[in-house]
């Protein structure tokens, strides 16, 4: 069996890599096994057989004999914050802090390596990791970084605690009132803020930040790309503040990136976008506008995600509604003018009221400009009323979902939500029954950009602290296929460039990854200790000889 271009000097003139002696999963339903590939240039010009492709080797061709490896489509990330990321690779570490005190440490070792005045920030903490889950305060950094302002966020970005001097440049006192959207954390005593800013409350501090110029914004891109070469990850659908898109902008006329960006700036601004897009075009293969992001709530882990009914273990709060929809249907009126522009929309939604607010702009909004093929997307879709999930299917809203956020959220979620409610946690297994499109990512920084990590965490439901063995929720879980599908060829779907990418197809671009185990063969236990042998974007190898 061979599959050529039909084009016939594809057939005679060389490739300029051949993939050789595979397990090449190609995504194409109608031949869903090859083993081998060839490409010309950016594209596939050939796959299947071995003897089919290689004919296609001259002299010049760079041959890669995969020794009977698993190779996948690229990897896409359907939901990335690349540049910030890179940033926070860039930055002190405090993810994987397990106490208050190692916190605190890492702050002062990482404060006594840069010059005086230097801002620090990032870092990633997470207090669920720590005994007793206590939020840190000021207090705990203070003393280590009297020299500089600092503020670091919390692994989800929705709180952040600010040092003293930090609250102090943002004039946050006792006496400032709680923004709308967010909540300045203060000691129940004194009424003094702690330095612990909720939701939009952290942007009393983020507009005291020297704003970062290009050189740092290429720097951290520079990082960023080097990882998502390192864990296979092809394409990004990114999260991206307009100055990001100038970086990568550059970084693309340079022809320097190595991943794929589908860009989707702030809905808030949708006419820039629009206007750009008609005089300019949306990009290329390389760097492309057209969607749009907002935010309706905030997050489960700084119970600021929006729900029906308040937590348990917060129960004087369900959430909030974030500065995007206030006034309540603001929101509604940029998705309508957004779409009627023919630009895609994704909302952020986790509690599971946002998701149904979500739901009911889409719907009402598709309705009121017409069919079309839109595309809608809720990004997060992380708790789901049950009448909800069906709506996915029925609506055609694209469920844009972050595997690893379950496996670290299972840890504490049903302390926050109670038992039976936790059950609409992740609802993989429900959406894809439902007929929705499942689209995976990571939401790098938020968690790790790994694709394998998410699909373990799909496959299996594990939790990160290893006590759900069978799993969190089990009954939601998918296969390994289904998984790989939602990083691969759904992804693609989620970014209208299924026409390009996401499956391997002669003419579509060559973007492909193998891996050191068979995942769909080993027990998926394992799948957590594969890694990435080789990324090749556009027929370049760009990590792995
Ligand atoms: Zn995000």
């Amino acid at each position: 069996m061979s599959r050529l271009n039909p084009d016939d000097s594809s057939q005679t003139s060389p490739a300029s890599l051949v993939i050789l002696n595979g397990r090449l999963w190609t995504g194409d339903k109608s031949h869903p096994w090859a083993e081998a590939l060839g490409a010309r240039g950016e594209r596939i010009v050939a796959l299947g057989s071995i003897d089919s492709v290689k004919k296609l080797i001259d002299s010049k061709t760079r041959v890669i004999d995969l020794q009977g490896r698993l190779g996948l489509p690229g990897f896409i990330d359907s939901h990335t914050h690349f540049i910030e990321a890179g940033f926070h690779l860039l930055s002190v570490d405090l993810r994987s802090a397990a106490t208050p005190e190692e916190f605190a440490c890492r702050v002062g070792l990482h404060a006594a390596k840069l010059s005086a005045g230097r801002w620090i920030t990032g870092g990633d903490w997470d207090h669920e990791r720590w005994p007793g889950s206590m939020l840190p305060t000021k207090e705990l950094i203070d003393h280590l970084t009297v020299d500089r302002p600092v503020f670091l966020s919390r692994l989800d970005g929705h709180m952040g605690l600010a040092n003293s001097a930090a609250l102090r440049l943002a004039g946050i006192t006792k006496e400032t009132a709680d923004p709308p959207g967010g909540t300045i954390v203060r000691d129940p005593k004194s009424n003094e803020p702690t330095g612990i800013l909720k939701d939009d409350a952290q942007a009393l501090v983020l507009r005291v930040i020297p704003e970062r110029n290009g050189v740092e914004r290429a720097e951290a891109l520079k990082a960023a790309l080097s990882e998502a070469a390192r864990v296979g990850v092809t394409s990004i659908q990114d999260i991206t503040p307009w100055q990001d898109y100038d970086a990568y902008r550059r970084c693309s006329d340079e022809r320097r990136l190595t991943v794929r960006v589908y860009a989707r700036t702030p809905m808030s601004q949708w006419e820039r976008q629009a206007d750009q897009v008609a005089s300019e075009g949306a990009g290329d293969d390389w760097l492309r506008l057209g969607g749009l992001k907002a935010f309706m709530d905030g997050s489960l882990g700084s119970t600021t995600a929006l729900f029906f009914e308040p937590f348990n273990d917060a129960p004087n709060t369900s959430g909030l509604m974030i500065d995007d929809n206030i006034p309540e249907g603001k929101l509604k009126q940029n998705i309508r003018g957004a779409d009627k522009a023919g630009l895609q929309c994704s909302v952020h939604a986790i509690g599971d009221r946002a998701n149904n607010i979500a739901l009911d702009y889409f719907e009402e909004v598709a309705k009121e400009n017409g069919s079309r093929d839109r595309r809608f997307r809720i990004e997060h879709a992380q708790h789901l009323i049950s009448d909800d999930v069906l709506r996915f299917g029925e609506l055609g809203v694209i469920a844009s979902m972050q595997p690893y956020h379950a496996a670290d959220d299972g840890r504490w979620a049903e302390r926050r939500l109670g038992a039976a409610r936790a059950k609409s946690s992740y609802m993989f297994r429900s959406l894809l029954d439902s007929g929705a499109t499942l689209a995976f990512g990571s939401d790098w920084y938020v968690a790790p950009l790994s694709p394998i990590l998410g699909i373990h965490a799909a496959v299996t439901r594990q939790t990160i602290d290893g006590k759900n063995p069978g799993g969190w929720i089990p009954e939601e879980k998918i296969t390994v296929e289904e998984a790989v599908g939602a990083y691969t060829t759904s992804a693609a779907y989620a970014e209208f460039g299924e026409k390009n990418k996401g499956s391997l197809e002669v003419g579509k671009l060559a973007d492909l990854v193998v891996l050191s185990q068979d995942i769909f063969r080993i027990d998926p236990d394992k799948i957590q200790t594969t890694e990435v042998i080789h990324t090749i974007v556009g027929g370049r190898v760009v990590s792995g000889d």
